[in-house]
């Protein structure tokens, strides 16, 4: 007997567990619930009811072979201390046994219903949730009066036990449909693009199983080119080596791996920030890989670029040599752009000097004004543009535009930002002051120029003057001829003068022509110039030493060449203190050297190099008439045959000019 109920048990068990694994409904499971009981006591009814959401009355019934009009009256009860069985057990959350329903001080109220519906005994168990909460109730009627075995009561027990978790696993099933359908909903709504792979082979093949709607929109591949296909099948072949490595890792760690994949797609070149996850199945082996990817192709784009505009900010702050900086006074920081300290000649990893330090970067005077301006502004919320000299330094002069103004101010009016630029215009300064000079320069040309040109024409005037006189009354002739060279030599002196400025208009608009010619013989040029100097180094009681090895040839241009030794000795000539002069002209490899040494006033040093300028003299212009431009003309023509002029001097000892000429100059 024992073994046949335990049979019918078992057989009962598989068959709720096939209806639940069949994913049954609640009321089908139920009504074979009952069927089951009722059929292994054909005497009884039974029911399933179940409480609403206050507590307070019946809302459902499962009782298949209780009447339609008892049914139906259920709902309409209100549980109770005495409300029949059920009713009192819902409310008291205790089993309820009435042996005798029309003797029982509970049924008062229902007898007659009972009657009707031929019920004479009721026992019911409240169905409790694992909190012990009252759900409802399962209860056995009998037409007969009737008190329960132990064994009855066993069962009703676990029959509301049974009620009980087929309800549990409902409610779990159901948070369980809606956790995944919340998962899919991410899934398939995410902006993200999400795939999952199997891992086949052995971990050899990695297949797409499923893709969401971004996926398609970020690559522009068709779900049918991506479903069921292997990796290599779906992604181009560069991003292969990297997919396989990261999957790999997340394989074989079992964690979550990052990465960033750059890949030519349908849509497109993309960027995407990738992180894949691997799913384990229930013994821990890693069957699928989740993936996810940012579509971040769009702000790697606006990163480059902003990199881009900065670099481009960076170059134009540099060629501009122009740098920015802000201060914030909430926290007192300045920030100062990358040219600033280029612009200072400050190591680029110090910090912005506070302003009080500024102090040390400018003369004194310009700090000052600096100062002024900057508490000016800070004061009246206005602007600044100030000129600054740098405090000298080996960088050599400096000079700076600071230009700054108050950006956001306070209710109160205190200015809260401050922003500015540095600008460095050291070389504008340098061509402005060296321009001012050369204006200078040139008042002071045309000033001598005047003179010197005045000075022969005067003489040329009186020397004509007095021929005429001569030629009107007697005259003996050596007289009028040497009144006549006396003119012609003025003339003569008025031509080389002219000539000489000539020169520098046409030479200093780069006109000069060199006309180089084979063999011209510097030793004999040099000769028969210093022959033409006798007189005159004689008259200036001085005397001359020649040195002079013979047949130097070269290819050069005559008439430059004459010019060069023509200027340097008549300067020495004319600032040599009628001392002695000496010529020296040699061969050192392939040049010439000529060397014109005097033993006059000689050229104090920070001097010697600028009289090779135009116009630049280092006597004053009372005392040695001149124009400046004998030594700038030698200069530019050595330089026309690519060779070298250079002085050495000792003030009030004498100079010696030299020049080393290729002898086959490159005109
Ligand atoms: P100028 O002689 O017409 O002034 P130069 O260009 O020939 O012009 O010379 C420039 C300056 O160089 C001269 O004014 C003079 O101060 C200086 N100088 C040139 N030669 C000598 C020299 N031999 N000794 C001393 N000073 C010289």
């Amino acid at each position: 007997m024992e073994k046949t109920v335990d049979t019918q048990q078992d057989h009962f068990v598989n068959l709720i567990l096939k209806l639940l694994s069949n994913d049954e409904p609640l009321d089908t499971i139920f009504k074979t619930l009952i069927e089951f009981f009722e059929e292994q006591n054909p005497s009884t009814i039974c029911s399933i009811l179940f409480l609403d959401k206050n507590k307070k009355r019946f809302e459902k019934v499962y009782a298949p072979h209780l009447p339609d009009f008892y049914n139906q009256a259920l709902p309409h009860l209100d549980i109770g201390e005495s409300a029949g069985s059920c009713g009192t057990a819902a409310y008291t959350g205790k089993r309820v046994v009435v042996v005798d329903i029309q003797n029982d001080p509970l049924w008062v109220p229902y007898r007659d219903m009972a009657k009707a519906a031929n019920l004479a005994a009721c026992w019911s168990q409240p169905i409790k949730a694992q909190n012990g909460e009252v759900l409802g109730t399962f209860a056995i009627y009998y037409v007969e009066p009737r008190a329960p075995l132990e064994r009855d009561i066993k069962t009703i027990e676990q029959a509301a036990n049974l009620v009980a978790i087929i309800l549990k696993y409902f409610e779990n099933r159901k948070a369980a449909e809606q956790a995944k359908e919340r998962l899919s909903l991410i899934y398939e709504s995410s902006i993200d693009a999400m795939w999952l792979i199997a891992i086949e082979d052995e971990g050899k093949t990695y297949r797409f199983k499923s893709i969401n709607d971004a996926f398609i929109a970020v690559t522009g591949l068709t779900r049918a080119a991506v479903l069921e296909k292997t990796i290599e099948e779906v992604l181009p072949p560069t991003s292969i080596p990297l997919v396989r490595a990261k999957y790999a890792e997340a394989v074989s760690t079992g964690h979550v791996v990052d990465y960033l994949e750059v890949a030519p797609l349908p849509s497109g070149v993309k960027v995407g920030q990738i992180r894949v996850k691997p799913i384990k199945d229930e013994n821990g082996v890693v069957i699928k890989i989740l993936g996810i990817a940012e579509d971040i192709t769009e702000r790697k784009r606006i990163d480059d670029r902003l990199k881009e505009s900065e670099a481009d900010l960076i170059y134009a702050q540099h060629v501009a040599q122009l740098g920015s900086w802000k201060w914030e006074a909430k926290t007192d920081t300045v920030h100062w752009s990358q040219e600033i300290y280029n612009i200072l000649n400050l190591d680029p990893k110090s910090a912005p000097l506070p302003f009080v330090e500024q102090s040390k970067l400018y003369t004194e005077e310009s700090w000052n004004r600096l100062k002024a301006a900057v508490e000016h502004a800070m004061a009246t919320g206005g602007s600044y543009e100030v000129d600054l000299e740098g405090r000298l330094n080996a960088q050599g002069p400096r000079w700076y535009v600071a230009r700054g103004a108050v950006l956001e101010k306070d209710p109160q009016g205190h200015p809260i930002r401050l922003a500015g630029t540095l600008q460095n215009i050291t070389e504008r300064k340098l061509l402005e002051n060296n321009l001012k000079a050369a204006l200078n320069a040139r008042d002071e040309f045309i000033a001598v120029a005047t003179h010197e040109l005045k000075t022969p024409l005067t003489t040329l005037q009186l020397a004509l003057y007095s021929i005429v006189k001569g030629l009107e009354g007697t005259i003996d002739k050596e007289k009028l001829a040497s009144r006549v060279e006396k003119a012609k030599l003025q003339g003569d002196r008025l031509e080389a003068l002219i000539k000489n400025l000539l020169d520098v208009t046409s030479i200093g608009a780069g006109k000069m022509r060199l006309e180089l010619k084979p063999d011209v013989n510097f030793s004999s040029l040099l000769q028969n110039i210093t022959k033409k100097y006798e007189d005159d180094i004689a008259k200036a009681g001085s005397s001359l030493l020649k040195n002079i090895e013979p047949n130097i040839t070269g290819l050069w241009d005559e008439f430059r060449l004459e010019q060069v030794v023509t200027n340097l000795i008549s300067n020495a000539l004319k600032y040599g203190n009628g001392k002695p002069i000496e010529v020296h002209l040699r061969r050192s490899g392939q040049n010439a050297i000529l060397e014109v040494r005097d033993q006059g006033i000689g050229i104090s040093e920070d001097k010697q190099k600028k009289i090779f300028e135009r116009f630049e003299r280092a006597v004053s212009e009372t005392s040695y008439s001149g124009l400046g431009l004998g030594l700038w003309i030698v200069k530019e023509i050595v330089t026309a045959f690519n060779g070298k002029v250079w002085v050495k001097s000792t003030l009030n000892k004498g100079s010696t000019f030299s020049v080393e000429l290729p002898i086959k100059a490159q005109g």
